[in-house]
């Protein structure tokens, strides 16, 4: 898909804050933004850190007005935090938890023409920075990307918090951002155009490949301290590369054939309890074969997601090689003409997918067993 441009753009959000403690400096960075902020965060999200969120908006003067969303964003979620806003005369709406959250709040801040603020809990998505957001059917599939012309005004994402959280989440964060330059790589080679609506920057592609190189260096000692809810120098690290770099990196470096199968992945039944970026994972193997990556690459990848915990098998996900009715399906709508498989340097039709989603059953499990590393085994039961 050659872009109908020659604009090249970069899109960032207005302010990052990240460390241990933020979030208790949350009421003092809102209070640059507007005087009437609305927070939305469910039950379980301001259990955590409902305190210091609260104390920290008396500090700074606010009032403490709370939504207490929970779910997917769909069309109808967000035109009822549309009316939330408008009830309680905000100027400006918050969202504290998970991507849903987050992208429920930017999509509903923009309809009711306020600012929003990117407040995430956990590292697992690269959603909190990015001027777009994901609305879901209510069955919870992929229904499409809603752009905006700004992105938060503010992204505060307190790191004690961060690893206090299941280090699963982390890991999913950490395949959602991996993906990040195999996709900005695969949209700088075609000259695409990016999600920022221009052709990539050297800028957006630069950052894409630097969250790149801070995970593959430090996500599995960070892991390794979140098992034990601990904030090291590589915790910091994999925070901002799942968040910041990774979201200004799509963003603005190009999204391709990772996403594309991750959004036609949310067609199967099968993979409804995943993780966004453990699906993304899968969508990555898959694009790799699809490129006809060198076999030292796709084995590297496969063997370093593995040790992350990220899926990189049909299995994991409660696919088989043999359910080609549900690939075809999953090909079909990863290949529609809007999606961004089409930012590929080559024409990708459904059949190719299907074959790349195919292949990299036997794949990954040839790798994993040569490198002595365990045999996929499905991911729901387990994790
Ligand atoms: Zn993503």
């Amino acid at each position: 898909m050659p872009a109908q441009t020659t604009i090249r753009t970069v899109m960032s959000p207005g302010r990052y804050v990240q460390g241990p403690g933020a979030i208790a400096k949350v009421g003092e960075y809102l209070a640059a933004i507007g005087r009437t902020p609305v927070i939305v965060a469910d039950d379980i999200v301001w259990g955590f850190v409902g305190h210091d969120v609260d104390a920290s908006l008396k500090a700074a003067g606010l009032p403490v007005i709370r939504d207490t969303f929970s779910g997917l964003a769909t069309a109808a979620t967000i035109e009822r935090l549309v009316g939330v806003v408008k009830d309680n005369s905000a100027d400006v709406l918050v969202g504290v938890g998970g991507g849903s959250t987050i992208d429920a709040v930017k999509s509903a801040g923009h309809l009711a023409g306020v600012r929003w603020a990117s407040v995430p809990t956990v590292a697992s998505t690269d959603a909190p920075t990015s001027a777009l957001a994901v609305v879901y059917t209510e069955q919870g599939a992929f229904e499409e990307y809603r752009f905006f012309p700004r992105n938060p005004d503010l992204v505060l994402i307190d790191s004690q918090v961060v690893a206090n959280a299941p280090a699963k989440l982390l890991a999913a964060g950490v395949g959602d951002a991996l993906a990040t330059w195999l996709e900005a790589r695969a949209t700088a080679a075609s000259g695409s155009a990016t999600m920022a609506g221009g052709l990539p920057t050297m800028t957006g592609t630069a950052l894409a490949k630097l969250s790149w190189d801070v995970l593959w260096e430090n996500a599995l000692p960070a892991l390794d301290a979140v098992r034990d809810h601990a904030v090291t120098p590589a915790v910091e690290k994999v925070i901002e590369a799942n968040t910041l770099l990774s979201g200004l990196g799509f963003e603005s470096g190009g999204l391709a054939a990772a996403h594309a199968i991750h959004n036609g992945l949310t067609a199967a039944p099968q993979a409804h309890g995943l993780a966004h970026g453990q699906k993304v994972n899968i969508g990555s193997v898959t694009q790799l074969v699809l490129e006809g990556a060198p076999t030292s690459e796709i084995r590297d990848f496969i063997e370093f997601t593995t040790r992350v915990g990220l899926p990189n098998t049909l299995t994991e996900i409660g696919l088989g090689v043999d359910d080609v009715e549900t690939l075809q399906a999953v090909a079909e709508a990863a290949t529609v003409e809007t999606e961004t498989i089409h930012a590929m340097p080559f024409t990708v039709r459904p059949a190719d997918v299907v074959s790349a989603l195919r292949s990299i059953e036997g794949l990954a499990t040839r790798v994993r067993a040569e490198a002595g590393l365990p045999a996929p085994v499905k991911y729901l039961a387990h994790h």
